[in-house]
């Protein structure tokens, strides 16, 4: 029977490219998902851009265009690095989309018929003169670390992120008129309420989690949930679907983790598929994997179970949560400020797809932050990719166009051989349902160690003159390690998984082992990496 599977691939936030911070946590949805579409299996894979927040505001007002013109610009760069990438989502999106914000809406009522928002009132910055609370960003006074301009959401001087009640000094933007405070309304969502229910599904996590993330929940929990406003006094964002609220947005903590259920929502209908069967916690066959990096982890180990919970129709919570750590660059943080942030473009535009993303797996941030060089990244490119796989390919397939025109013969393959690929895929494959994704290449990898063992030990060189017989043995079963290897890397490098299912002519990828039959013909031999040199 087919799986139903949906990966959630954090959203990336429109303020920026995308960087390898970004690509080192969302990675292993893709792989997944490859994976899991390899069994013949029910994926959804969404994400999208998280288009609404101060930061893209903030943003907007130093350039002086419009929100909107930020969020479109980055959504746009967005697509075409995960393109560049080979990523392939069911549905790319992004929350200002008018699909999002609908059904954000109904979820939003539907807590508030449920008991889990409710009106409190907070005192907030109000302008006399203009007659109207100010948003954050139409606060203006002196930031409480550097004494520089600041507006209510961010320093203009030090850069530093603000809460307008951090700001001193404050006055109103459009006028110059001090600011006063008044009561004001706000909804708030009673995450209070969901202690006890998200203890309960971290300690029933502990073997489908990261560590890290179990480790990071259990911290808030220790703490006390606290509830949280859902409401902002703001002009960009989700409008509130409740009377009196129409110079606040929906809070974009709360509407961008929904975008899981929204997009999945919607690539349910467009296949036909009844989305509250699929996402029910009675659906047997179901899986849940949240993939994002460990800054985002209370979003999806808190948060985004306890709106499941609030909104009540009954679905799966998280089942695994795949987080990872940061991308340090030559071992310092990497950030905008120090300039030392690589884009995906700008490695995509130097390296090979499939050398990066094997590279983000095998080296990157699954238990703890990695380091990133072009040293480190050059080296891995070289020994394993060049080294040890292009090398058994290429030494197999060189020798056989020189000497036999291309024709790998019929003959027996290995039976030793055919029991180790049968146990590697069901091997790899339960690491990859685990997200050990750096354990399931490497895994590989030993296989095709253990093939360019085989092949030196066979010496096929002296084999064709001495044994026919012993040298067909060994290229057919050569040819059909190396068959397998096309299905084995599949998900990690599908580049060149083609590029070996074209030189052999094998069917399209299935996670399964490929048998062969007959003699081989070699269509035109492509060499599958080129030495890296610094
Ligand atoms: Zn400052
Ligand atoms: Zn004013």
């Amino acid at each position: 029977m087919n799986r139903d599977i949906l990966i959630g691939g954090a959203w990336p936030y429109a303020n920026y490219f995308m960087h390898i911070g970004h690509l080192a946590a969302l990675l292993p949805g893709d792989v997944i998902a490859r994976y899991y579409r390899g069994n013949g299996d029910n994926v959804i894979y969404v994400s999208g851009t998280d288009s609404h927040g101060t930061p893209i505001t903030g943003r907007a007002k130093k350039e002086n265009v419009s929100p909107e013109v930020i969020a479109k610009r980055y959504h746009e760069a967005f697509v075409k690095s995960f393109g560049a990438m080979d990523f392939e989502y069911d549905l790319y999106t992004a929350t200002f989309t008018e699909e999002h914000k609908k059904i954000v809406q109904e979820y939003f009522l539907k807590l508030i018929k449920n008991g889990y928002i409710y009106e409190k009132t907070i005192q907030q910055d109000y302008c006399e003169k203009c007659g109207k609370f100010l948003s954050d960003r139409e606060i203006v006074g002196k930031c409480p670390k550097c004494g520089g301009e600041a507006t209510g959401e961010q320093c203009d001087s030090c850069l530093t992120t603000l809460n307008a009640d951090e700001v001193q000094d404050k006055h109103c933007k459009e006028c110059g008129s001090e600011t006063v405070l008044r009561d004001n309304k706000h909804l708030y969502f009673k995450l209070s309420a969901f202690q006890k229910q998200i203890e309960d599904l971290i300690n029933s996590s502990e073997n489908t989690w990261r560590k890290q993330a179990v480790g990071e929940s259990r911290k808030f929990l220790n703490n006390g949930l606290i509830d949280r406003a859902a409401t902002r006094q703001l002009d960009w964002g989700i409008k509130i679907p409740v009377e009196g609220y129409e110079d606040k947005r929906i809070y974009v903590w709360f509407e961008a983790v929904l975008g899981y259920l929204t997009t999945a929502k919607r690539v349910a209908e467009q296949r036909g598929i009844d989305f509250e069967k699929f996402m029910s916690k009675d659906n047997p066959n179901l899986s849940t994997y949240y993939v994002h990096g460990k800054d985002n982890i209370p979003f999806h180990t808190i948060i985004f179970p306890a709106l499941i919970l609030g909104i009540g129709n009954g679905y799966q919570l998280p089942k695994y949560i795949v987080s990872s750590g940061y991308v340090n660059m030559n071992d310092t943080k990497m950030s905008k400020s120090k300039g030392n942030l690589i884009t995906v473009d700008e490695l995509v535009e130097k390296y090979d797809t499939d050398s990066i993303r094997y590279f983000m797996i095998s080296n990157g941030p699954e238990k703890k932050d990695m380091n990133f060089t072009e040293e480190l990244f050059a080296q891995a490119h070289n020994k394993f990719l060049v080294g040890m796989l292009g090398n058994f390919v290429n030494r197999n397939f060189s020798f056989i166009n020189k000497k036999f025109d291309g024709i790998i013969k019929e003959a027996e393959i290995d039976e030793k051989i055919v029991e180790m690929t049968k146990e590697l895929f069901r091997k790899v494959g339960a690491l990859i349902e685990q997200a050990e994704l750096k354990s399931a290449i490497d895994e590989i990898f030993e296989y095709i160690g253990y093939a360019n063992k085989y092949y030196d030990e066979k010496e096929p060189w002296k084999q064709c003159k001495e044994d026919i017989e012993e040298f067909n043995k060994t290229t057919y079963t050569c040819a059909y390690i190396i068959a397998n290897i096309s299905n084995l890397i599949a998900p990690f490098m599908p580049k060149t998984s083609l590029k070996i299912k074209k030189m052999l002519n094998l069917p399209e990828f299935k996670w399964e082992p490929i048998t062969l039959k007959g003699d081989i013909k070699i269509n035109e031999l492509e060499l599958l990496f080129n030495r890296i040199e610094l």
